[in-house]
């Protein structure tokens, strides 16, 4: 009788769990169970497309023999295939051929927008606004989703502090607060409420882990990372991400602690997805499950695959291991099936969640690609988007901004009339030479009277620009600075747009030298013996080392590359109809020798100086930046009244709160961004000298004043211990209160036991 009771309830309560599973647990748990093992493989195989699908057939035999694979099951994803069309096609070679005609999932690298070209991200970091954030995320997934695309390899979440590195582009600068902030926003514009809808795409948290801290700042070098830095700066963002439902996680090339991330079980499983608890699935980066072996931590491609599955690799971008050595290591006994069933489910889940296995097609519609793609309501949201990424670095005696009825402008500069320049790397589908250029931007602002005396001046690159290749900073004899020179003579003043080429940053874009290159500097000096009145618009992609632009021009606007509207947004912010109120996310070095240099340092045994005997410094430089994290200036003034807070002991179930006001006391409406900082000065593990943990992005009209609070809880000055675990210390906390990193008022309180 008691066996017969014991099996009773064991079978009700199998019943029960069944019967609690959701729809999209059983048609994924039913479509398993009918999937033979290599057709769950091929669920695992990602590849590219560079052949057209729209065309004939290919012609060479390894794109024929991927088109087989893809008739036959063999594939479960394929990326750089986009348009509606092409993703049509390609999705019906899956569906008619294929024994279960599963879809295929179609992603891209929707970085900063699809055709309409938004801001790069750093730029849109520089906004603190993650509703302008949110937006222009949204904006690219409906364009890529009108374009047949299910899911975008981004938001790029690796905290970035050396600005050689050039992807540091496509992150959010160098905290891991606003990284996280930030990129959650980015997450629930690509994601949107409902993954099923027909204008949203996954999005994939990428590089997990530490691909920023690259050596020397060099592409694909390798990395040196502590444990706990890997806790405090790396992971944070990725486990907001992954708290914040990201559908996707993308692996990263270098080695964490010398094994390979995409053979890194620690990070795969039993970080991201015992303990965070993250259901999606993991994608690899470009090749990096072959290169595990290139790193030299497996025999060749067959263990390189054991070891990627096994550390919970889900699917293999273009390494091609998965799909040759699966099967045979299941075979073999060395890789266990449950591990690619699960794999599959997660990939499949995915799928559901698209709404693939309802509509395959829904996403590649013609109409819709036709309506939706470029159109006027993107590119307006682009202006706007782009206006609140531009950071004012100086403005010596208010020459910014200028009148529309200015008689005369000389507008100079190898980028004052690109139209290609501004859409930056990583530009998806951005169609060449599309942006809006500052000259036309400065023509449709100004009145019909002013008189613009356009000059290019110098050249900046010559040669190939494209992927991979090294460029070539143009020297010509100065041979074009008379043109420039004659026209800041003819005008009242002059605006000079310099910087950076825009794949000078980017993947493989890593660069020694971050100051203006080629004859940019000697063109601004020549120009400024003649005119004085010059604002320099910088276009770039990083922080640039630029203390003798700082020192003598008057007035410097960062617009980054400021996307399709970029003429427009920048002459809105130059001509006054839009105060800019971006504050950098990155340090802006002195010179390249300081890098990486940002903000939350570590204090040192030795201080810089005291009384004049000089410790932990450089003989050539301060070691302070040029422009410190957070900061950026407004054409208005704001006033900040004293810090005050609320208790001056807290216990660890309490909270504390600061106030402070701020007066906008200057002659124009606009936006400042309050930045609260910490410091645990005495702690069990060194904490740095400055951690942001809170800010606030306040509208003020001209004469108003505001309240300005801030609550903290004890988890807000917690942090992770060497070997991951969270603290929450008592002691002695000091506040930061500020409009930038370094310009702040200071308050402290002790939390108690
Ligand atoms: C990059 C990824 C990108 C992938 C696919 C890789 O080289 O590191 O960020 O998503 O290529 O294009």
């Amino acid at each position: 009788i008691y066996l017969i009771i014991l099996s009773l309830l064991i079978l009700s309560s199998c019943n029960k769990e069944k019967s609690n599973l959701s729809e999209e647990d059983k048609f994924v748990s039913k479509l398993l169970d009918d999937m033979t093992l290599s057709e769950k493989i091929g669920q695992l195989n990602q590849y590219t497309s560079h052949w057209e699908m729209t065309g004939p057939a290919p012609q060479n035999s390894e794109s024929q023999n991927r088109l087989e694979q893809i008739k036959n099951g063999d594939v479960g994803s394929m990326l750089n295939v986009t348009g509606a069309d092409a993703t049509r096609k390609a999705q019906e070679l899956a569906i008619k051929n294929s024994r279960l005609g599963i879809p295929l999932i179609f992603g891209y690298d929707v970085i900063h927008g699809y055709q309409t070209m938004f801001p790069i991200p750093l730029a849109e970091a520089s906004s603190w606004d993650t509703e302008i954030v949110r937006l222009s995320a949204q904006v690219a997934a409906k364009e890529a989703s009108a374009a047949g695309l299910h899911w975008t390899f981004a938001p790029m979440m690796d905290v970035g502090r050396d600005a050689r590195w050039g992807r540091v582009m496509e992150g959010c600068g160098e905290d891991p607060y606003l990284a996280s902030v930030l990129s959650v926003a980015r997450i629930k514009g690509f994601q949107g409420e409902d993954l099923a809808a027909k204008n949203t795409i996954a999005a994939c948290a990428k590089h997990f882990a530490g691909y920023a801290f690259s050596e020397s700042g060099r592409d694909y070098n390798t990395v040196e990372i502590s444990p706990y830095t890997l806790h405090n700066i790396v992971l944070p963002p990725f486990k907001a991400a992954a708290n914040a439902g990201v559908a996707t996680f993308m692996n990263s090339f270098n080695i964490i602690n010398g094994t390979p991330c995409t053979a890194n079980e620690y990070l795969q499983r039993t970080l991201l997805k015992e303990q965070w608890n993250f259901k999606g699935f993991v994608v690899s980066d470009w090749a990096s499950l072959k290169e595990i072996s290139i790193h030299g931590a497996a025999e060749n491609l067959k263990e390189a695959t054991s070891l990627a599955i096994n550390a919970g690799s889900d699917m293999d971008m273009e390494s091609n291991g998965y799909i040759k050595h699966l099967k045979e290591l299941v075979e073999e006994g060395k890789v266990d099936e449950s591990l690619i069933d699960d794999a599959a489910k997660r990939i499949l889940k995915i799928k559901y969640q698209l709404g693939l296995f309802e509509d395959p097609y829904q996403y590649s519609n013609i109409e819709r690609e036709k309506i939706e793609i470029y159109s006027e309501e993107n590119r307006s949201i682009a202006r706007k988007v782009a206006r609140h990424s531009m950071v004012l670095l100086k403005n010596k005696e208010q020459l910014l901004p200028l009148s529309k009825q200015v008689k005369s402008i000389a507008l100079i500069g190898p980028m004052a009339n690109s139209k290609d320049i501004p859409l930056g790397s990583w530009r998806a589908k951005a169609i060449k030479n599309s942006a809006v250029s500052l000259l036309e931007g400065i023509q449709a602002s100004v009145s019909a009277k002013t008189k613009i005396n356009y000059a290019k001046g110098c050249d900046l690159t010559t040669g190939d620009r494209n992927f991979r290749q090294e460029l070539t900073f143009k020297k010509d004899n100065n041979s074009k600075f008379s043109e420039a020179i004659k026209a800041a003579q003819k005008s009242e003043v002059v605006i000079m747009a310099i910087g950076e080429d825009c794949f000078q940053s980017g993947e493989g874009r890593s660069q020694t030298n971050i100051t203006l290159k080629g004859e940019q500097m000697a063109l601004f000096n020549a120009v400024l013996k003649v005119n004085e009145n010059i604002v320099a618009v910088l276009m770039n992609g990083r922080p640039l080392a630029i203390p003798e632009l700082s020192e003598k021009a008057p007035a410097i606007l960062e617009t980054w590359f400021a996307g399709s509207e970029a003429g427009n947004a920048i002459a809105d912010v130059l001509f006054g109809d839009y105060n800019p109120s971006g504050k950098l996310t990155m340090s802006f070095p002195r010179n390249v020798g300081q890098c990486p240099i940002y903000y939350n340092y570590m204090n040192t045994g030795r201080p810089t100086s005291t009384n004049n005997v000089f410790w932990s410094h450089y003989t050539d430089s301060p070691n302070t930046p040029l422009y410190p994290f957070g900061y950026g200036l407004s054409y208005t003034n704001f006033e900040y009244g004293e810090l005050t807070c609320n208790k001056a002991r807290i216990t660890k179930n309490d909270s504390i709160e600061v106030k402070l006001s701020i007066t906008n006391s200057g002659k124009f409406d606009g936006e400042e961004i309050v930045q609260l900082y910490i410091q645990d000065p005495k702690a069990k593990y060194a904490r740095p000298v400055k951690e942001l943990r809170a800010y606030k992005k306040v509208l003020l009209k001209k004469g108003d004043s505001k309240q300005i609070s801030f609550s903290l809880n004890p988890s807000d000055l917690g942090y992770y211990s060497p070997d991951g675990e969270f603290l929450i210390e008592s002691g002695t906390y000091h506040i930061f209160v500020g409009k930038n990193s370094v310009e702040v008022q200071k308050i402290s309180f002790t939390l108690k036991e």
